[in-house]
């Protein structure tokens, strides 16, 4: 990036730390570890959400890929980017507590800011694995897996953008949403989520609440799918944070006869209390946590045991080691893990690397199958996902790199092309 605006201010803060400043990392360089941060690009690429690629460039002949979070990453990456460049890329984690130190000073360290302090981290492990030889699981301790199962997110059923004018009672018909299950199926994936928070009649949506007949919309849309597919499949449904805890709580017990694996987001997502009250009501298993981002965000859901099953998001939680961090709590507290994915190949991939380390990791979410071109943004031959999971890479980093005449074909307006290095 060009000289940043905001130089002065992160300087200015960077000076005014004191007490614990970061930014003054170990001064043992061996020739092995002598390696720099010489800039952070950002570009976003318009697939079904606006994808923040994140690339750190150093003076060792490598760099590393990163993805953040949709939304103004390059701000953030901006307004750091005074504050790493120099910096050591190993110290992965003592530069995700100086970024976070700095976004602090500017707002917050929780929240959005997270997501641009996640497409870095992301790109200090793939930097950190091209220097050592190792892929960037292994960095993280291991793995517990060699593929990691993927669950496709289908949306609404059949119907991606409905008519505005038709009747939603004839648009997201039970049947529709089973027929899209089954193709889902047949395309080899064995977990498979939806969306259940359609509105299919009139209501005052500011009471959170709905009929009884709505809710029977929901409870045929659930049986009708779990029908199609069978009980082996893994299933969930998700509600995006739109109920009350009476209503959520009277969908996940009329749906218990399907055995479904999750209720998502029943609730707004801030409350633990609401959650716990949801979560202790209904054998339906309750999973939250793609809004909330580090470790300490987390801590009063898994400690209070407020949901069943915790789903960060790698690209906003605050990177791979803040997932591993967030998911051993979890494993302490017996929570499986199933992160929350709407990314690019490159995010998907940095978040494989991280549910192959996690003992809970049983899947993760992949959003983009109506992205035709999804495959094509990476230069590898094979599809990342095949037969509903990815297998762990073995090569140093994260595995996988940009197609660059993609990414400039699909690059959202206005920005400054991605060269190839
Ligand atoms: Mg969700």
């Amino acid at each position: 990036m060009p000289d940043s605006k905001y130089r002065q201010f992160v300087s200015d803060m960077i000076g005014g730390v004191g007490w614990r400043d970061l930014s003054d990392g170990p001064q043992n360089r061996t020739e092995e570890r002598d390696v720099e941060i010489t800039g952070i690009d950002c570009v976003v690429v318009e697939g079904n959400f606006p994808w923040n690629l994140i690339r750190v460039r150093t003076d060792a002949g490598v760099y590393g890929l990163g993805e953040a979070f949709p939304g103004p990453a390059s701000e953030y990456v901006e307004f750091l980017e005074p504050g790493l460049v120099g910096q050591n890329p190993l110290d992965v984690d003592r530069l995700v507590e100086h970024m976070t130190q700095l976004v602090s000073g500017l707002g917050g360290s929780l929240g959005y800011s997270q997501a641009a302090v996640s497409g870095i981290e992301t790109a200090c492990w793939d930097i950190a694995g091209k220097v050592t030889g190792l892929p960037v699981y292994q960095l993280l301790g291991g793995k517990y897996r060699d593929e990691v199962q993927i669950y496709a997110d289908c949306h609404a059923g059949e119907n991606l953008a409905a008519a505005a004018d038709a009747e939603p009672r004839d648009i997201y018909t039970p049947e529709s949403y089973a027929r899209a299950a089954e193709e889902v199926v047949d395309e080899g994936f064995d977990a498979l989520k939806f969306d259940l928070d359609v509105k299919v009649e009139p209501a005052d949506t500011a009471t959170r609440r709905l009929s009884t007949d709505a809710i029977q919309h929901k409870v045929d849309i659930v049986e009708a799918v779990r029908e199609a597919i069978g009980s082996e499949p893994t299933l969930g449904f998700d509600l995006h944070w739109n109920f009350s805890v009476e209503t959520a709580t009277k969908i996940a017990r009329k749906v218990e006869p399907y055995e479904l694996d999750w209720i998502e987001d029943p609730v707004p997502p801030e409350n633990v209390d609401a959650h716990r009250k949801v979560t202790e009501s209904t054998s339906t298993p309750i999973l939250a946590g793609e809004n909330i981002t580090r470790f300490e965000g987390f801590e009063p859901f898994l400690t209070g045991q407020a949901i069943d099953l915790v789903a960060p998001d790698i690209q906003k939680c605050g990177g791979l080691l803040e997932l591993r961090k967030i998911a051993a709590l979890a494993d302490a507290f017996d929570i499986p893990v199933a992160p929350h994915n709407i990314s690019s190949p490159i995010g998907t991939m940095a978040s494989v690397h991280a549910c192959a380390t996690v003992p809970g990791a049983f899947a993760l979410e992949w959003h983009a199958r109506e992205v035709e071109w999804w495959d094509d943004m990476h230069t590898g031959d094979d599809p990342v996902i095949h037969d509903g999971a990815v297998v762990v890479p073995e090569e140093p980093g994260l595995g996988i790199d940009l197609d660059y005449d993609v990414v400039a074909e699909h690059m959202a307006p206005g920005q400054e092309p991605l060269e190839p290095l």
